[in-house]
């Protein structure tokens, strides 16, 4: 079985390298904030100094790191990924970054003498520790096809999309229209309580309607309760949506509903809700 590398021991990272380990697979892990790789320690895996040891351990090297920074530092740093791989070894970015980011990693990847698969996932908190991602992939398909044993304990499915930056758009794609589903639903909440109508009784009628969700069945009971741990940081879902608005841009795609949505998020993040849960931006609707 391949030596494998984990960098990046946030929400999504800690669970999906726990899975591995679980596994069976020999997994090396970093993490900026090097505590938190001590619950994984435990559990068996090796723990590195920096990114570029991990990768010079690795035959296949993942990372699930916060944005198109913590992409760029962890690979291009002092002690990144680039000092550290291996001729011929593999580097698979799961962070969610945009399409100019994930070809710039490829081209350095390439140019240092290995191979780039872009992953990022759909799924969140839940999804990750049950091993139920869908992992967008793209870029080199033999490291694909060797990255397959790994995602298939990470994911329910792994697609191919091509060439890079495909993934990168895919993964915008999806999290453009949650965010906008999610501006939406508050304001369907917030309208209805202000119209007198029960919250509870609200969800119920959506729910039984062509509009029910899985989404909106898990966020609802947040809604009411107005309690939002993360599962899905606040500020993830702004950097997704400015990603997404910048890709319009990009293409000369008009995107005014997830420009909008994108100025609650933006609002909900200077409120403080940063590192609430998504559903949070109901904060600043209601
Ligand atoms: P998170 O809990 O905020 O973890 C972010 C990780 O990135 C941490 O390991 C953090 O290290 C690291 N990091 C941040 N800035 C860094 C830097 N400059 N240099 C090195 N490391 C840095 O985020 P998450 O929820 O796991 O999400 C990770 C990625 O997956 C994001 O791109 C997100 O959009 C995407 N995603 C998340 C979900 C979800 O539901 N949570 C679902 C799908 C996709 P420290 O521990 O040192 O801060």
């Amino acid at each position: 079985m391949a030596n494998i590398g984990f960098l990046g021991l946030g929400i999504m990272g800690t669970a999906m390298a726990t899975n591995l380990v679980r596994a069976g697979f020999k997994v090396t892990v970093w993490n900026r904030t090097q505590e938190k790789c001590r619950p994984l320690a435990k559990l068996g895996a090796n723990q590195a100094d920096s990114p570029c040891e991990v990768a010079s351990r690795s035959d296949i090297t993942f990372a699930m790191l916060a944005d198109p920074v913590a992409a760029k530092e962890v690979c291009f740093g002092e002690q990144g990924v680039i000092q550290g791989i291996r001729e011929g070894g593999g580097y698979v970015d799961m962070s969610t970054v945009d399409d100019i980011t994930a070809r710039m990693i490829n081209d350095a990847v390439c140019k240092a003498g290995g191979r780039f698969v872009e992953a990022p996932v759909s799924g969140t908190k839940k999804p990750a520790e049950d091993g139920t991602l869908i992992i967008l992939a793209a870029g080199d398909h033999s490291l694909y096809e060797e990255a397959k044993p790994a995602f298939e304990v990470m994911g329910k499915m792994c697609p191919y999309l091509g060439d890079v930056g495909q993934a990168a758009r895919m993964k915008l794609v999806v999290n453009m229209v949650m965010g906008g589903m999610m501006t939406t639903f508050c304001e369907g909440m917030a309208l209805g309580r202000r119209g007198g109508l029960e919250g509870a009784q609200i969800l119920e009628i959506i729910a039984a309607s062509a509009l029910a969700n899985p989404m909106f069945a898990g966020k609802g009971a947040l809604l009411l309760n107005k309690d939002f741990p993360a599962s899905f940081p606040l500020k993830h879902m702004q950097k997704d949506l400015r990603l997404a608005v910048a890709l319009g841009d990009q293409l000369g795609q008009p995107l005014p509903s997830a420009a909008t949505s994108n100025e609650t998020f933006k609002l909900a993040m200077k409120k403080g809700y940063a590192d609430h849960d998504f559903a949070a931006v109901f904060n600043v609707i209601d």
